[in-house]
Parts: structure tokens; sequence; C-alpha cells
């Protein structure tokens, strides 16, 4: 059985590879859920609170954003998941449109389910860390008993070292920007203050 340069080639080559095909390398199922709060100039300004879970984005929309302050609780109005893809949009939503108004990215990073996301999202009771660009430590949320047309939920900080009254730092009011770009937003909501240049 003769066999060409090339085949004795290949055969060695494909001996010497340190990943041989066939023998695929099974990892542990990291918990690297990516979140994002978006800063939405709706009907009302608001911050869409999102993490990833079971392949889709679930969501939250906090009217105040959130609060470094373990005493300030902020209402999260539970909305519905939007996909993955999502997590990096900015830009206007036209006129006419579910959501119109503009969207930047306000905060980024990964999120770190204390025990089994899937249990806590369904008992409406998320404890995580963050390792975000502006926020991170400890944080909960969780479902209440408040009526209203969709479910209100409540998120609130966890007392560590990266707490802070909010009477000393409102992180909301501190750090106002996008971290994805130089987008910053000007709010129509509650005033709308003319930029420099506008024509009225
Ligand atoms: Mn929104």
């Amino acid at each position: 059985m003769a066999k060409s340069l090339e085949e004795y080639q290949r055969k060695r080559n494909f001996d010497d590879s340190p990943e041989p095909a066939g023998k695929s390398v099974r990892r542990p199922q990291t918990q690297a859920l990516q979140y994002c709060i978006q800063k939405h100039d709706a009907s009302h300004l608001h911050y869409d609170f999102r993490l990833e879970l079971d392949g889709t984005l679930k969501s939250w929309a906090i009217p105040k954003g959130p609060s470094l302050d373990p005493k300030v609780r902020r209402l999260a109005v539970h909305v519905e998941d939007h996909p993955l893809e999502y997590a990096s949009f900015e830009g206007h939503i036209p006129e006419g449109h579910y959501g119109a108004g503009d969207v930047i990215v306000w905060d980024r990073g990964v999120w770190l389910p204390d025990g089994d996301p899937q249990q806590g999202y369904a008992k409406g009771k998320l404890r995580f860390r963050l390792q975000g660009e502006k926020l991170s430590g400890t944080w909960n949320l969780f479902r209440t008993h408040l009526a209203g047309k969709k479910e209100q939920w409540l998120l609130v900080k966890s007392a560590d070292e990266e707490a802070r009254a909010e009477t000393d730092f409102d992180i909301v009011k501190a750090k106002p920007d996008s971290v994805l770009s130089e987008r910053t937003l000007i709010p129509r909501t509650p005033t709308r203050k003319a930029a420099k240049g506008d024509a009225h």
C-alpha cells in the first residue's frame, strides 16, 4: 500500500496537533452572562435593565435608574424580553414605533448569579454580582405583590464595599453618558433644554 508523501505529511501533522479532530473539549458551563442598562428617553425617561438568561435579555424598566444606596429601592417594571443583539443598540427609535425616542447604552458588563438563575427568576428573587463599567458589587432584584398591569419588581443594592449613600453619590447624575460611544442623551422628558445651535 503506497501512500503519497502528502498523505504521510497529513498524517504526521494530524498526530502532532494538540487537539485532534473528533475529540471535543468539554468545558464546564461558565456563568459569564451579559447585562446592559439602556437609558431610554421614551414617553418617560427610564433605564432598561437587561440580564441575559436562556438566550434572551430579561428586561425591567427602571424609571429612576439604579441607586448604589442599599436603603433605596428602585421600582423595576418587568417588560418584554429583548434579543441578545439588542444589548449594544444605541440610536433613535422613530416616532410611531414602540418606545420611540433616543437610546444609549448607559452600562454593560457581565452578571454572576448567586444560585440558580432560572429558579431565582421563576421565584421572583434574583441575587447577583455585576461587573460592569459603572455598576459593580452585589445587587438584588425581587418581585413584589404591588398591583399593576405588569409585574412590579424592585432593584436594591446590597450593603457591600461598592455601596454608596444616595446623598453622597447619585450615579445616574454623576455618570449620565454612554459607555459605548461619545453619545449623551438630552432627555425630552421631563424638560428638554434646547441644545446649542438648535433652531427654534
Ligand atoms: Mn425602554
